[in-house]
């Protein structure tokens, strides 16, 4: 299959689009596509979506920007600027203004830069003790874009973090100088929009440096439910299988983590035999995703996707909350309602999807899970606790907030009793030390 990609500069070249949408439609995803990237491909147009009723359609919602993603002022803005046919700097300008106020770098992503003898490895991240995230130059896009994606800055070009690099000899020098490092979690964008000779250039020096430490390279990637001749047809597909068996054969865990969003991403032949060809290289896949109002916001999609993912021979992992950053107030989900998606969904598995953990916010302290809503002497609290803590220690720790059914972040929460968490003090001092080496 010949990869097509669309953005919107090109989008009403899409028959379906020109077909099934109306003029308004196609204005409003002009409108908002100015703002929040938009890309999709021929794999998503021409096998996931149902053009019959796109806006009923969670993929076509997954992929293609919504008017209600913009809050009203910022989209009437662009939207008289575009009838005004306005050049495209001073839309850009406005729209940079726009993601500006949108919360471009959630949860603190600027800290935990590892460093080697005063080198700074801006494009990588340590913050969990056993696992360093690596972000190839290369991998920094992605086969198409989510319409929550929280990495959308990077992809507007706004990020002037730029996490992504290419030193993999510096890498590879402070993995060996903290032994505490199991796994190395290559992620993006999407890796595996790499040529499997660029994604090559920087694993195999990774496995040719022998770090005994090292148990584990795992691979976050979209590209299962965007572009899953990735690995059945696509030129360099064998090779990347090939590269796949290495590993596992030099004895790492290859732990593919993958990301659907919604079961329709599970069922079309190419993904299957895509699937059966990631587990025969001796890969383990494991699945993840935010829980999306519009998209996947049921505990029957959940439960439904979890146990087709089992039965595919794919371990069901994280459920995350949508980040507070860009259309979170479109996307998100209140954290109570979340865990009751999740609750539902988890009573109706097998204890074989019962190895997914949520719902998680990936937030400055943490992974703090919402574990569930209860009373304490009367009073309805909720409780949480953290899946990966900044300080290991936090981890496993029930704790409580006020019951709050529209908080959709931390936040938002405030404690039962004393004036903050028991993580709030340490928490501020280390991002103190942390503020001086940035
Ligand atoms: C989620 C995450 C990891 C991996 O955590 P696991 O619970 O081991 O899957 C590592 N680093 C960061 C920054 C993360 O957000
Ligand atoms: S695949 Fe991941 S990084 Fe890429 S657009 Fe979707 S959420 Fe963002």
């Amino acid at each position: 299959m010949r990869y097509r990609s669309y953005t919107v500069k090109n989008f009403r070249t899409i028959p379906q689009v020109e077909k099934y949408l109306t003029e308004k439609q196609k204005f409003d995803i002009e409108v908002v596509g100015q703002v929040f990237p938009f890309k999709v491909n021929n794999y998503v147009i021409d096998q996931l979506i149902n053009w019959e009723d796109p806006l009923n359609d969670p993929i076509f919602r997954l992929t293609f920007p919504q008017k209600d993603m913009l809050f009203p002022e910022h989209y009437e803005l662009i939207a008289r600027l575009l009838k005004n046919g306005e050049p495209q700097e001073k839309i850009r300008e406005e729209a940079n203004r726009i993601r500006m106020e949108l919360n471009p770098h959630p949860a603190g992503q600027k800290y935990n830069v590892p460093e080697v003898d005063g080198i700074k490895l801006h494009g990588a991240q340590h913050k969990y003790k056993e696992t360093i995230l690596f972000f190839p130059k290369q991998g920094q896009t992605c086969h198409a874009y989510c319409s929550f994606c929280f990495r959308w800055p990077q992809f507007v070009g706004i990020n002037e973090l730029k996490f992504a690099m290419k030193e993999v000899d510096v890498l590879i020098e402070y993995i060996k100088r903290n032994p505490e490092i199991t796994d190395i979690l290559f992620t993006g964008g999407d890796p595996l929009i790499m040529k499997t000779s660029v994604l090559k250039s920087y694993i195999q020096p990774v496995l040719e440096a022998n770090i005994p430490h090292l148990k584990t390279i795992r691979i976050g990637t979209k590209s299962l439910g965007f572009w899953p001749y990735r690995f059945t047809e696509d030129e360099d597909a064998q090779e990347l299988l090939d590269l796949f068996r290495q590993i596992v054969d030099r004895g790492y865990h290859l732990a593919f983590m993958a990301h659907f969003n919604h079961y329709k991403e599970l069922r079309t032949d190419v993904v299957r035999e895509a699937v059966d060809k990631i587990l025969e290289t001796g890969a383990v896949i494991r699945t993840q995703s935010p829980v999306l109002r519009h998209i996947n916001d049921s505990s029957e999609v959940w439960a439904t996707m979890w146990k087709e993912q089992v039965s595919m021979g794919m371990i069901p992992y994280y459920m995350f909350m949508a980040r507070d950053t860009g259309a979170q107030h479109y996307f998100g989900v209140p954290l109570v309602r979340a865990w009751n998606i999740f609750r539902d969904a988890y009573k109706k598995t097998s204890g074989l999807a019962r190895t997914v953990k949520g719902p998680s916010m990936s937030a400055t302290p943490g992974k703090v899970r919402i574990l569930g809503v209860s009373e304490i002497f009367g009073e309805k609290v909720m409780v949480l606790d953290f899946l990966q803590g900044r300080n290991p220690d936090w981890v496993g720790k029930p704790f409580f907030a006020k019951y709050d059914e529209n908080a959709m972040w931390l936040d938002e929460l405030e404690p039962v009793e004393g004036e903050e968490f028991f993580y709030e003090k340490e928490l501020r001092e280390m991002l103190k030390l942390e503020e001086e080496k940035v």
